[in-house]
């Protein structure tokens, strides 16, 4: 009986590693994809649709999206996707500048109108212009919610809420990826 457990053993053993193997090819795999993906977003991406100037409303979709932006960006603009919180390069950033749309380099927010917030995204109490955002309804995730998209080529850049500071109350809750920062000159 202990002989025929101790046979039973040895047989799983090599099986149990070869599968390690395997996972820990998979996990390396993962990784390198990973590197590839973040070396592809560090890379400049031609975008036609991108004007610091032109303030024309697009109507791009999101097939033509897709070949102009860093998947990381596209991720968030089209998908609407979250980045994590205290992960974005702007939630803990206190320059002077401007914020434009990383999509279509509309302006959106100016640095006085944001403020030092706990929820670990960048946030703004107030927009550059009223046509810088539009804004949808956001039932989903079984949360009423408000989405804010860009004005001119209706990126999703995040949620506002009505637990800002003063003067407006507003909580701009934007994501970092979709925000590209100019510094004052
Ligand atoms: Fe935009």
């Amino acid at each position: 009986m202990i002989n025929t457990t101790h046979q039973s053993i040895m047989k799983t053993i090599p099986i149990i590693l070869f599968t390690m193997t395997i996972m820990s090819c998979q996990s390396k795999q993962n990784n390198s994809n990973t590197t590839m993906s973040s070396e592809k977003d560090t890379q400049h991406h031609i975008n036609p649709y991108y004007s610091r100037t032109d303030t024309t409303v697009l109507n791009i979709p999101d097939s033509e999206w897709k070949k102009v932006l860093p998947d990381s960006i596209y991720e968030v603009a089209r998908n609407k996707a979250t980045e994590r919180a205290f992960s974005g390069k702007y939630w803990d950033f206190e320059g002077l500048g401007t914020y434009y749309c990383a999509a279509c380099g509309n302006a959106l927010f100016r640095s006085d109108s944001k403020f030092a917030s706990t929820c670990g995204w960048p946030s703004f109490f107030q927009t550059l212009r009223k046509s810088s955002t539009v804004y949808k309804t956001d039932n989903t995730y079984g949360m009423s919610r408000t989405e804010v998209l860009c004005g001119r080529c209706s990126a999703h850049l995040g949620h506002i809420f009505e637990d800002g500071p003063p003067p407006t109350g507003k909580r701009y809750c934007m994501n970092s990826i979709v925000l590209d920062f100019v510094p004052d000159k």
